[in-house]
């Protein structure tokens, strides 16, 4: 409930304020700057993103970092762990540009791509494949793959009740597998039904949990009536025996959910996707039917499900919009970059092709011009710049240091001399004692389509 949240006064003045000014001020914990060269693979990743989403015709979505706590009160529901002690809420000031109005910073984007769906009634002409690529924040406790900023991958296919679309969004997720090279990455699958029969497991849930009460924890006393099938989910390892024991959901579907389970399984099997069935997946949120599903590695220790989705029919309407059916998943970013490290796949580093020798300031601005034209032509390339050119641009030595800590595969040297006849001499940088050459300028463009298509 937002009223247990921390709410902050935003009219007292930040710390920075009054605290001493020889202090320097780090990132807030749990939050991480992400800094080169391990952005690149940050890039890296989001392109192949991209790309398999336009094949599958997903598009991007970009909604508003901040919303309404009530949306995330009833999209998540009041008595799960996001809500009751992980977001990061405060009150609007009151005053001309607003209302006092009881904030919070996304945990997660469904119920946002849903809030703005419905406000935009992007459904009315159809369904709508959408996706995106955004910071959650969530106040857990900061380790290995659980921070308080973190990032998400999700796809959400809203307007479709069919189970080829939830088999569609499974078999894009295990395609980006493929697509970054992961491996060891199991799917685990559950129906939860719909809510009359899982009302009726309910019933059967707390009756057996009420026989064993002498054993629930501090966390499952609490939901024993608010939220039983989360006490299923529980991480402790002293009640695993009793969740095992439980009665199973999936003894409680009805025929058409399990015709639409096993419609969901059969497209899966001609994908040759396998999977393990496990009937406590229930997901951490609330708002899951049908479909559940959660992709696991054994690699990354207690942070092991690396992307979690489901079916969530009755969401839209929940969050005051028109009914409509849904499906979608949302994979962790820094877990899935982790596993990458983890399995030692080298991604692709966002190095220049060419590093500019400039021995002289004078022949700044043709040097410049030219490497204009072939960073048109396509070529990446990196200028030498010393901290003050005023002060000259360094001796040789010292750019040919900076030239081979860029990681560019070449060198071009713009000297005085070379210049004067218009030319410009080459030297690979990675090729063992490759030997230097001389091109004239009028030929570099010629050079650079060379060189681009060797890349
Ligand atoms: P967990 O059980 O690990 O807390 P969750 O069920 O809370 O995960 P979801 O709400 O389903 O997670 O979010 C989807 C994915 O986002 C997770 O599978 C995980 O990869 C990632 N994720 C969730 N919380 C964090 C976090 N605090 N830091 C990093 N990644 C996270
Ligand atoms: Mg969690």
């Amino acid at each position: 409930m937002w009223q247990r949240s921390t709410v902050n006064d935003t009219r007292t003045p930040p710390p920075s304020a009054t605290a001493s000014k020889s202090k320097s001020i780090q990132a807030v914990r749990g939050m991480n700057d992400i800094l080169p060269p391990e952005s690149a693979r940050w890039e890296w990743l989001e392109d192949i993103v991209r790309r398999l989403m336009a094949g599958y015709a997903y598009r991007n979505i970009r909604t508003p970092v901040l919303e309404h706590t009530d949306l995330f009160v009833r999209g998540l529901g009041e008595v799960t762990d996001v809500v009751e002690k992980e977001m990061y809420s405060f009150q609007d000031r009151t005053d001309k540009h607003g209302d006092g109005a009881h904030l919070s910073l996304r945990p997660e984007n469904t119920a946002g791509v849903v809030r703005a769906v419905s406000e935009h009634s992007l459904l009315h002409g159809g369904g709508q494949r959408l996706y995106y690529m955004a910071p959650m924040f969530r106040r857990e406790r900061p380790q290995r793959g659980r921070y308080r900023q973190f990032h998400q991958i999700g796809a959400e296919a809203l307007g479709y009740a069919g189970p080829e679309v939830d088999a569609e969004l499974i078999v894009l997720a295990h395609d980006l597998w493929q697509a970054l090279g992961l491996h060891g990455i199991s799917l685990q699958l559950n129906s939860l039904g719909q809510p009359h029969e899982r009302q009726q497991h309910r019933t059967a849930l707390i009756a057996y949990l009420e026989q064993h009460h002498d054993q629930l924890d501090e966390d499952a006393q609490r939901r024993l009536y608010s939220n039983p099938l989360r006490i299923l989910d529980t991480k402790n390892p002293a009640m695993q025996t009793l969740a095992e024991a439980a009665p199973r959901l999936l003894d409680f579907l009805g025929e058409e959910s399990l015709r639409h389970f096993e419609a969901v399984q059969a497209i899966l099997s001609a994908h040759g996707i396998t999977w393990t069935l496990n009937p406590r997946l229930v997901r951490g949120l609330d708002y899951y039917n049908l479909t559940v599903f959660e992709f696991v590695t054994e690699e990354l220790g207690a942070q092991g499900t690396i992307c979690g989705g489901g079916r969530y029919d009755y969401l839209i309407e929940q969050i005051g919009g028109k009914p409509a059916p849904a499906v979608g998943w949302a994979m962790g970013v820094e877990r899935v970059l982790e596993l990458l490290k983890a399995q030692e796949i080298a991604t692709p580093q966002a190095t220049p092709d060419v590093y500019a020798i400039v021995p002289d300031t004078d022949s700044l601005p043709l040097v410049m011009q030219t490497l204009t034209q072939l960073r048109r032509q396509g070529v990446r390339v990196q200028m030498h710049t010393p901290a003050d050119s005023r002060q000259g641009m360094g001796s040789f030595k010292s750019q040919f240091k900076r030239a081979d800590a860029s990681g560019a595969a070449h060198a071009l040297i713009f000297g005085a001399e070379e210049l004067s006849h218009g030319e410009v001499s080459l030297k690979p940088l990675r090729e063992g004692n490759a030997s230097q050459s001389t091109l004239a300028l009028a030929e570099l463009a010629q050079w650079s389509q060379a060189l681009q298509s060797r890349l």
